[in-house]
């Protein structure tokens, strides 16, 4: 059973939004691929693990705070007396184990993901404590790249290799359970003390007169899109769908990366680069948002949120 279920984080939103409008550096754009890359990892282990459905409770993306550190867990699933904790890792291609470290292919020491793994397992053990929880934590790190090989791997290592993951999951699968009251508590408990993550170091500075303009594809993300009539046109992957909507989702944007910025028919014409009247922009503002000032100062602020199947 899915608690709380895999969603694209704030973080990557927001980078996928700048990215599109913004060249990134050599550093912000390797920065921004690993990140890609994570989430995709974990996208598609929690597509696996959905299939385990024998009564666990499963939650993924959690941050907590303990003891002034914070520790970010991918997944958790929660059986009859063990909560079994992913890390669920991406890498592609090789990799070896010397002396307890790990390096990549070319020799580059990188972080030890068991170290990281166990760090994690430490702490939420404590979490578990503190909140009256008595479950046994069992960790493992799943790799779930078909394309990574390990090298000179303990065989006691907490790691589940691409070729074991299947295996893995039919033995979780394999063990049926019917949750009771204490489980759901701590799912509750878990979510409640999740937090947001602050990134807001690692936004690299920008200013909107940088940015590109236009209206995105909602499906590749290009800005290489036409407007015929009420379609929104791209010319990339060829994918269509309502002018409205694609408007829609750049004001979004556009809140999202300039919070501060006050709302009018003008800016957001210029954001979709003029691809749409303001007439059109005017409409789609009022009805989705509440107009604010009168003349010059006119602005657009959030107002409930509507069901955007209405358009
Ligand atoms: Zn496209």
């Amino acid at each position: 059973m899915v608690i709380k279920p895999y969603e694209e984080t704030k973080k990557m939103q927001f980078f996928r939004t700048l990215y599109t409008r913004f060249d990134p550096d050599e550093e912000q754009r390797q920065y921004y691929d690993g990140l890609k890359k994570g989430e995709e990892g974990e996208r598609i282990f929690s597509e696996l693990l959905r299939e385990v459905n024998n009564g666990s409770l499963i939650l993924h993306n959690l941050l907590f705070e303990q003891l002034n550190s914070l520790f970010q867990i991918d997944a958790v699933l929660a059986a009859q007396k063990i909560l079994h904790l992913f890390e669920v890792k991406n890498f592609q291609g090789d990799y070896y184990i010397e002396s307890g470290k790990w390096y990549t292919g070319y020799g580059t020491e990188i972080q030890n993901p068991v170290s990281q793994l166990r760090r994690s397992e430490i702490l939420l053990q404590q979490f578990l404590k503190k909140h009256g929880f008595n479950l046994k934590i069992k960790s493992s790190l799943i790799f779930i790249n078909p394309e990574f090989t390990l090298y000179l791997a303990p065989r006691n290592l907490p790691i589940i290799l691409p070729t074991q993951v299947n295996r893995f999951l039919h033995q979780l699968k394999g063990n049926p359970f019917k949750p009771g009251k204490s489980h759901f508590t701590l799912a509750e408990k878990l979510i409640s003390s999740h937090m947001e993550e602050n990134f807001s170091d690692r936004i690299p500075h920008y200013h909107y007169d940088q940015l590109k303009k236009g209206l995105d594809c909602a499906t590749c993300r290009s800005l290489n899109t036409i407007v015929k009539g009420s379609s929104l046109i791209c010319l990339n992957c060829k994918h269509v769908e309502k002018v409205d909507l694609g408007v829609v989702r750049c004001i979004k944007q556009f809140q999202l990366l300039f919070p501060k910025k006050k709302m009018t028919v003008n800016i957001i014409e210029d954001w979709c680069a003029s691809m749409v009247s303001p007439k059109t922009i005017r409409r789609i503002l009022a009805k989705y948002y509440i107009i604010k000032g009168f003349g010059k100062a006119t602005h657009y602020v959030e107002s409930e949120p509507k069901n955007l199947e209405d358009l």
